[in-house]
């Protein structure tokens, strides 16, 4: 990949990188304000659970997208950035500014989603 396309490629990563975290602080005070205002009553103490739970997800979500991003600028310093982890083919340009911390080509990505659908699909376990 050219230099200049890693360039751009890791400068988008970081943009990327600080507003998933600027969000997911945001969120966790969010989180820390809706609790914080208290439960009026006990009826309502599911929900506080909920709602903590619900933003617990999200932030997974989010944390989980950092890994993926830290994990892209890894391959960039080490040179393997551009090329599908799975079949090691290189990964569409347009599909690298779109998603630029993806690991897999669109056809590698596709595969996989289904795998993953077929395993969460019914009948899993008695096999
Ligand atoms: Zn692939």
């Amino acid at each position: 990949m050219r230099r200049e396309r890693l360039e751009m490629s890791k400068k988008k990563l970081h943009t990327l990188r600080e507003d998933l975290l600027a969000e997911l602080r945001a969120k966790n005070a969010e989180a820390a304000a809706m609790i914080d205002e208290g439960v009026p009553d006990i009826a309502d103490q599911g929900l506080t659970e909920n709602i903590k739970g619900f933003l617990h997800l999200l932030g997974d979500a989010k944390r989980e997208e950092i890994l993926e991003i830290d994990e892209a600028l890894d391959r960039i310093r080490d040179g393997s950035y551009g090329s599908c982890l799975r079949c090691g083919d290189e990964i569409d340009i347009e599909r690298l500014q779109l998603l630029p911390h993806t690991r897999y080509c669109v056809s590698c990505k596709g595969i996989l989603e289904k795998e993953a659908r077929i395993k969460a699909g019914p009948g899993v376990g008695t096999l």
